[in-house]
């Protein structure tokens, strides 16, 4: 997918752009990504902070302890709930895109699944990607 790039919440409170292509995204089966987003995890694309612009809301943000010990914010819509994208406190100038927020999440290819000694045993893992059974 080539930039510019639009997402947004379910809602529609929220809206963003991403001014980078966005072709790889990487699967998360830590415990919070599934408790967050209520389903085996979540799929992220790892971009640079300063490609990233809301462009409309505030999304609302948890701080939570992630399961690598770091704390990681994660920010999301208040009024429906859609996660957007986390960010560890430490390392701001990244930002974690959920890529199902994408208005037009085509041209994407899973490369990797992160966290998958907590993959819950009902969720395929492509065995070609690459994989890490915790924070790569
Ligand atoms: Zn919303
Ligand atoms: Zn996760």
């Amino acid at each position: 997918m080539n930039p510019p790039l639009a997402g947004g919440c379910l809602c529609g409170a929220i809206r963003y752009t991403v001014s980078v292509p966005v072709t790889e995204a990487r699967v998360c089966h830590c415990t919070h990504c599934q408790k967050a987003s209520g389903a085996a995890g979540a799929v992220n694309a790892v971009i640079p902070s300063s490609t990233f612009a809301i462009t409309q809301g505030r999304p609302r943000r948890y701080a939570s302890k992630a399961d690598s010990g770091r704390t990681l914010y994660r920010y999301f819509c208040g009024d429906c709930g859609s996660p957007i994208y986390s960010q560890r406190e430490t390392a701001p100038e990244t930002a974690v895109l959920r890529v199902g927020t994408l208005d037009l999440p085509e041209g994407l290819r899973i490369t990797a699944h992160i966290w998958t000694k907590s993959a819950r045993s009902w969720h395929h893992i492509d065995r070609k990607a690459k994989l890490f059974e915790g924070q790569p």
